[in-house]
């Protein structure tokens, strides 16, 4: 894989390579990677002997399971077009992932299947329905995958078929991702197999360029063991850590869903080297109250993306795991990561979601995109790389807007430093305006974090008759502490200017709301000051 792939068919067959080392582990099942590309082979030949071929949309519905890999490569090395659907959304919104892609096929699990089957008259692409771990007594027109491929026990009885794979160039078009919705409605975001091995040479060579900062050698890649605690359905796990995984042989270690505790003892048991994903799943390592009973020595990374993260956070995973903190941008639009670091590099700049990756080019510009600013100033962050992908599904007025030569316009504010590196502020329309004075909203909440009875904050804009808007904030506070709205206000005015601090200041008893990727949904936040 040192050399440049074209397509995810050469990354399976790189895969293949790493014959008996193991690759998924999911509760106490386990595949190596010549089990699991028996496996690909297999699907992909049954997929084939039902029709499926170039472009065809194929919808994968699942949370991460052993056979999500499988389906997912069994799809796109046929040049079909692999859909992964949301595994947290309702059957409606299931239904919106399938009709908007047009997908002719669904592979997916049994809890999402029973979601599914009350719309199925509502979409008419329908072929295929394929689902794995169901009662052998199911629905009429529904096919077991066990039938196809056997449990993940049974792949190493599988013949060691030679795949049969599609002619393919890099820009073919190989995924629909869907964004997360933070803002609007998802939006399915056209990858091509180029943007998915994009992701492997990005990672190698930010970790080269690093090493040459401290005046090392690059770092020979080295097999670890990667803990999955994000799903496979977005884009970080998916194009970051899985491709990854298939050209270096990292061993994954599958949650079914996050749980803490679960996540302590099987960081102990497998000896995982490295996991994070998005900054709630450090911090809630980090508050566990029995993370002290396991033996977390094998950690060298945590890194995680995808959302703000408190400068906070960085110290305290290097003070309290030893292990190495790491942070990157990316969206769905960049099939992952675009800027990354870690280190050093990381806890001198707790608050930059580090350099573009070599592959990639950053610029900041004016609201109206016409103009350049010059390194220092805030504006929209638009990015260019062989990352970014063709467009969005469907969506032609969208994708104008959004894509414009060969760059993506991210929506987020941020702003470079000398060095280059990248420093979000905040999301476009996360910015509260008091008055013609802009409040990014991010700041406030990191002065919120730095009270240490604060695990959850959120400041979002609430209407005002003269200033326009006001910032006002959620939080939620660390089981057993104690702080009042009038102590968090006094502690963000030590910290920040008086027009920044929030004028009212809400506790919930729970976690803020957030979606899959840990975002917290502050557009779900706003009615509860309705009433305030
Ligand atoms: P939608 O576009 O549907 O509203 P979304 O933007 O949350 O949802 P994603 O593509 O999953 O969907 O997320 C990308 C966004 O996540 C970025 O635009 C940015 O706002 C945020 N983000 C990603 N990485 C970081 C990071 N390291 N620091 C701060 N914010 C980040
Ligand atoms: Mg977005």
């Amino acid at each position: 894989w040192k050399q440049a792939l074209p397509s995810l068919a050469a990354l399976v067959a790189v895969g293949r390579s790493h014959g008996p080392a193991e690759f998924l582990v999911y509760e106490d099942e386990r595949a190596t990677f010549d089990e699991w590309h028996r496996a690909v082979a297999a699907l992909a030949g049954a997929l084939r002997a039902r029709g499926v071929g170039k472009g065809d949309r194929v919808a994968l519905a699942m949370r991460n399971l052993p056979e999500w890999p499988v389906a997912f490569f069994a799809v796109t090395i046929l040049g079909a077009i692999c859909v992964p659907l949301n595994a947290w959304w309702t059957g409606p919104e299931l239904a919106y992932g399938l009709s908007d892609s047009g997908a002719s096929v669904l592979i997916a699990d049994a809890e999402r299947l029973a979601r599914i089957l009350p719309h199925r008259d509502d979409l008419p692409a329908w072929r295929h329905m394929i689902a794995s771990r169901v009662e052998e007594a199911r629905p009429a027109g529904v096919e077991r995958l066990e039938a196809l491929i056997g449990a993940t026990a049974d792949w190493g009885q599988l013949p060691d078929a030679e795949l049969p794979v599609a002619d393919l160039s890099p820009d073919d078009h190989a995924t629909i991702f869907y964004t997360s919705g933070t803002t609007g409605q998802p939006k399915g975001a056209l990858g091509t197999h180029r943007n998915l091995i994009t992701n492997i040479y990005s990672a190698s060579f930010a970790a080269a360029r690093a090493a040459l900062r401290r005046g090392e050698a690059p770092p020979e890649p080295e097999p670890k063991t990667i803990l999955l605690a994000i799903p496979l359905f977005h884009v970080t796990a998916c194009s970051a850590t899985l491709m990854g995984a298939v050209a270096a042989g990292h061993k994954l270690v599958f949650m079914h869903r996050w749980d803490t505790l679960r996540a302590l003892a099987l960081i102990e048991r497998e000896k995982v080297n490295a996991t994070g994903g998005v900054p709630t799943i450090a911090w809630q390592l980090i508050e566990h109250p029995e993370r002290e009973r396991f033996d977390l020595s094998s950690l060298e990374l945590i890194s995680y993306g995808g959302a703000p993260s408190a400068p906070e956070l960085v110290r305290k995973v290097h003070e309290l795991f030893g292990a190495l903190p790491g942070n990157g941008w990316g969206m769905t639009e960049t099939m992952a990561t675009v800027t990354s670091h870690s280190a050093e590099d990381y806890l001198n700049r707790p608050d930059s979601c580090g350099p573009p990756v070599p592959v990639a080019d950053l610029r900041i510009m004016d609201p109206d995109g016409e103009r350049e600013l010059p390194v220092g100033a805030v504006g929209e962050l638009w990015a260019r790389g062989p990352m970014v992908v063709a467009g969005y599904w469907g969506k032609p007025d969208a994708t104008a807007a959004t894509f414009v030569d060969g760059w993506v316009r991210t929506g987020d504010l941020a702003r470079l430093d000398p060095e280059g590196f990248c420093f979000i502020v905040d999301r476009a329309k996360d910015m509260v305006i008091r008055g013609g004075e802009n409040i990014y909203s991010s700041e406030v909440e990191n002065a919120l974090y730095e009270h240490p009875a604060v695990t959850d904050a959120a400041v979002i804009g609430r209407p005002h008759r003269t200033l326009g808007e006001e910032p006002v904030a959620v939080v939620h506070l660390a089981p057993g502490a104690e702080a009042g709205e009038e102590e968090l206000r006094a502690f963000v005015r030590d910290r920040l200017a008086a027009f920044k601090v929030p004028v009212r200041i809400l506790f919930l008893d729970d976690h803020l709301p957030r979606n899959a990727n840990g975002k917290i949904l502050k557009k779900d936040l706003a009615p509860l000051f309705a009433a305030t």
